[in-house]
């Protein structure tokens, strides 16, 4: 059964454009011209994937994610115009896993959405289950418990936090964290770690209170657990 991607766009050309190559990618496309209808069918159909435009006619692209990760882990790309570095993160914060900027190649689209989903399925010789402090992780699902709670993280944040998780020593910078954790399949810049770390925070924040993350200026992330060493530097 081929993956399902869900296109939500409202520009009839961009539509056909994308449609017709993600079909002869080997996808089958389901396609929603406003933000009511990507909420019915991503709701009523499996979607294995979302490509979500962020300026649409009724609800906007953010508020459409927003309500998507309430839901679902699905992993998501925003098409935007908005090249600015600001509105990406404000989309990256939504829970977004990437994103491409128009006008963009098909080649290039098709390729993020290969690498998307190969984040999502990375299969390497995984444990079912290890245990990391009071985290566990289930490598077979995907799925990291704090202390018994699911923190439904998303696949590129699942990736990232398993990266930090498993070498508590080490500090990683952006690269090493973009490169490990996605396998080099990675385009985003540095920028956007930090947003799918802020979202890893908040997720572990509604269990425990204790951060787990620290922030190392000027370097990057390391995973940390003793009680009371929580990093006073500023966070991103
Ligand atoms: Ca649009």
């Amino acid at each position: 059964m081929n993956q399902t991607i869900l296109i939500v766009e409202d520009e009839p050309k961009i539509v056909e454009f994308i449609k017709s190559y993600i079909e002869n990618a080997g996808y089958q496309a389901l396609v929603a011209e406003n933000g009511r209808d990507a909420l019915s069918f991503f709701r009523q159909s499996h979607i294995d994937l979302v490509l979500l435009d962020l300026m649409l006619p009724d609800l906007s692209g953010e508020s459409i994610c927003k309500v998507i990760r309430q839901e679902s882990n699905v992993p998501i790309i925003m098409i935007t115009a908005k090249s600015d570095e600001s509105s990406i993160i404000a989309g990256l914060n939504m829970g977004a896993d990437d994103y491409i900027t128009k006008p963009f190649s098909p080649r290039q689209l098709i390729a993020r959405i290969q690498a998307l989903f190969r984040r999502s399925h990375l299969i390497e010789d995984r444990l079912t289950l290890c245990v990391t402090g009071p985290f566990q992780i289930s490598e077979d699902d995907y799925s990291i418990l704090l202390n018994g709670y699911n923190l439904s993280l998303t696949a590129t944040e699942y990736n990232l936090f398993v990266t930090l998780l498993k070498r508590p020593s080490k500090v990683f910078t952006r690269e090493e964290l973009a490169t490990i954790a996605f396998s080099g399949t990675y385009e985003g810049y540095n920028r956007s770690i930090d947003s799918h770390i802020k979202n890893i925070r908040n997720k572990i924040a509604k269990h425990s209170k204790t951060d787990y993350i620290r922030t190392v200026r000027g370097i990057g992330y390391q995973y940390y657990e003793e009680e009371g060493s929580k990093s006073n530097e500023s966070k991103p």
